[in-house]
């Protein structure tokens, strides 16, 4: 019999520890999964359905392996959750005393020297950064872990965190003088010892891909890695198997290079002249922009950033940033000198010459093209600045040696893994072909609790004001009114955003009691808190908002989704993978780009329905989800919802009691979805 079936029983240690917990056959075939894979080390691929509960699977047989740990979430809301919530009530249930601990990217605690220096030069940017500032200092002698979330009078975001935060180049590392006190160098030594360890995907990867946080290197001392959520996990990868060097790092170079000189060798050089021409030469670098007015610093249509590949640029433009590049090289070649001949006259000094070294490495990485690598140049601007990337477009090969680097088992997890109950996408993209898979179904009864509406007819989804003409559709207004609960509108591009928040500014003034919420308008988590507590706003968000939501019960009754979730056709990356694909013979639609927005558009209906008591609709305003091959493809990835193309019955459905029979019209599937 399995070790697991008392444990998880609906009278077992697991329920008699907290509330809310039931026993889901789901749920224990995934754990007997999980602790079969750890104790064989074996890669395991799982799906979990919404509701499975696959946090508990997942910790129950990592607290009863022997060896050392690392789970790994998506993000650092997630990690404290698991960390605070299901991970102490966990242990209490099995009654083991593991030593856990939590880890965090450097930026998230705070640096006692950093703040120090900041607390002397008492030069502050805005006006609410010296009261802001005054609470971190007030915060930095009562907290015990320097963990900058539990400081709840500076919100997360406010920049005035960059002055009491330290970055890997401005780390001064064992020539600090604060460096026993250090609260990152304590959480490491904590997550060091621990048997079990929670850290999110950006500090993996960062840790896998450079090992070069300061921290030595998380993985080699794991025997397991669990990675939740783990759709997050390629994204993530990519983007830390890159390298890239921005005009906001040159420029924090020459500022502080300029501080540094002056205060400690200011009989070296002409330190303004030296830094002064590593800032022209990005004054040129941005107003080379403005010769391309489609490309201008925060003006791009696609939302606050813009991305251009090296490609796309004509051979005059090219050889045009080349020289730009090119001079930008020399500035930082000779305040590299400077810094270095006289980086032992101060620990700053030899930091910052360390610092130009590695800024002049990486400019000269992006100049060097090598067809070999499997990789694209891109520039991304924004109104922060320019940042030029070298990204790998394929990354199986690298992630497959990291896992071979050593035997150890590694379980990767999320709700939305498959397509279509296969993983293949998944697999290549990772180069997990051999890894075993599994799908744990959702508990949830899909049919009952959930309808699934493509409105027929529908205007051409491919029309930039799409969104507008959905909303314009004879019987939308209708079936926004029969919705008693919220509403999350679900935008694929920053544009559609603004034409659906135009559009709710005159719905709103009609419907009062609807609170409308608008991405941006707040920080994400503000937004969701509101949207919860008020229990029927309409929230407009893009990308950020159809993942990692969590709205149980009326207060999320629709989720509207505009159209298929197709990433942007002029991303250079993505052109990049498209003809690598191509380059193979494979049809680079089918294998890359449908699965994509799969996976996505099945996280953004994800958000409806989060227990067994909710019942929601789902509306998604694009044609080609019932009328082409590809879109039903996409559809069987979904949940099981009835499903219709007329409104009236959506309404009907709204309208109907949620305990009574379902209309007879949704018993059977709409024929105009069947293939
Ligand atoms: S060691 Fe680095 S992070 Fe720690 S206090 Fe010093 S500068 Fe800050």
């Amino acid at each position: 019999m399995s070790p697991l079936k008392d444990l998880f029983d609906g009278s077992g240690p697991i329920a008699r520890s907290g509330e809310g917990y039931c026993f889901r056959s789901g749920q224990l075939k995934l754990a007997e999964a999980i602790l079969e894979a750890l104790s064989q080390q074996q890669i395991l691929l799982a799906e979990a359905g919404t509701g499975v509960g696959k946090t508990f699977a997942y910790l129950v047989p990592l607290m009863l392996a022997s060896g050392k740990s690392i789970i790994s979430t998506a993000t650092r809301h997630l990690q404290d959750q698991l960390y605070e919530r299901d991970l102490p009530r966990i242990k209490f249930a099995l009654g083991v005393s593991l030593q856990t601990a939590v880890l965090k990217g450097r930026a998230n605690y705070l640096c006692l020297y950093r703040l120090d220096r900041a607390r002397e030069q008492g030069r502050f940017q805005r006006p609410d950064d010296a009261h802001l500032f005054s609470q971190i200092v007030t915060f930095s002698g009562l907290t015990s872990t320097g963990d900058i979330a539990e400081c709840s009078a500076v919100p997360e975001q406010s920049p005035v965190w960059a002055m009491a935060t330290s970055t890997r180049e401005n780390c001064l590392g064992q020539s600090c003088p604060q460096f026993s006190e250090c609260f990152l160098i304590k959480a490491r030594q904590r997550a060091a010892e621990a048997d079990l360890l929670v850290v999110n995907h950006h500090l993996l990867c960062a840790d896998m891909a450079l090992r070069d946080e300061g921290f030595g290197e998380l993985l080699p001392s794991a025997d397991h890695v669990v990675i939740d959520e783990a759709h997050a996990l390629p994204e993530i990868a990519t983007e830390f198997f890159s390298q890239s060097v921005s005009t906001q790092a040159l420029s924090g170079l020459a500022r502080d290079s300029l501080a540094v000189g002056l205060e400690h060798a200011r009989d070296a050089a002409s330190w303004p002249d030296l830094c002064g021409a590593v800032e022209r030469s990005i004054m040129e670098m941005r107003s080379a922009l403005t010769e391309r007015p489609d490309r201008d610093i925060g003006a791009s249509a696609a939302g606050p950033h813009s991305r251009m590949g090296w490609d796309q640029l004509s051979a005059k433009e090219q050889q045009r940033w080349t020289d730009l590049l090119q001079g930008i090289g020399v500035a930082l070649l000779a305040l590299r000198e400077v810094l270095s001949l006289n980086a032992d006259r101060h620990a700053e000094l030899a930091r910052l010459a360390a610092f130009s070294l590695e800024l002049h490495q990486r400019l000269e990485a992006f100049q060097t093209h090598e067809p070999a690598a499997m990789d694209v140049r891109w520039m991304e601007f924004s109104r922060y600045g320019i940042t030029l990337r070298r990204t790998p477009y394929e990354i199986a090969a690298r992630f497959q040696e990291e896992i071979n680097r050593q035997p150890k088992s590694w379980i990767l997890l999320s709700a939305t893994l498959a397509i279509a109950g296969r993983f293949d996408h998944f697999q290549r993209r990772l180069g997990l072909e051999h890894a075993k898979t599994l799908i744990a179904e959702s508990p949830f009864d899909f049919q009952r609790q959930g309808l699934l509406l493509v409105p027929h007819p529908l205007p051409d989804p491919k029309r930039p004001d799409h969104i507008s003409q959905v909303l314009q559709q004879p019987g939308i207004l209708e079936l926004l009114e029969a919705v008693k609960g919220g509403i999350f509108l679900l935008c694929t591009s920053h544009r559609a955003v603004g034409h659906a928040s135009q559009w709710a500014t005159q719905w709103a003034a009609a419907h009062p009691q609807r609170l409308i919420l608008v991405q941006g308008q707040a920080p994400r988590p503000a937004l969701i808190e509101q949207f919860r507590s008020h229990g029927a706003a309409l929230l407009i968000g893009s990308h950020s908002f159809w993942e990692g939501v969590d709205v149980p019960g009326e207060a999320l009754s629709l989720v509207l989704i505009d159209k298929l979730p197709f990433a942007p056709p002029d991303d250079p990356v993505l052109q990049a993978r498209l003809r690598w694909c191509e380059a193979q013979g494979v049809d680079s639609f089918s294998a890359l780009q449908v699965p994509e927005a799969a996976i996505l558009l099945k996280q953004g209906v994800g958000r409806l329905i989060r227990s067994e008591s909710d019942r929601g609709l789902v509306v998604i305003a694009d044609r080609r989800l019932a009328e082409t091959g590809y879109g039903r493809r996409m559809l069987r990835s979904l949940p099981n919802f009835a499903r219709t193309r007329e409104i009236g019955q959506a309404v009907q459905w709204l309208q109907a009691d949620p305990h009574g029979p379902q209309p007879l019209s949704l018993t059977q599937p709409s024929p105009e979805f069947e293939s």
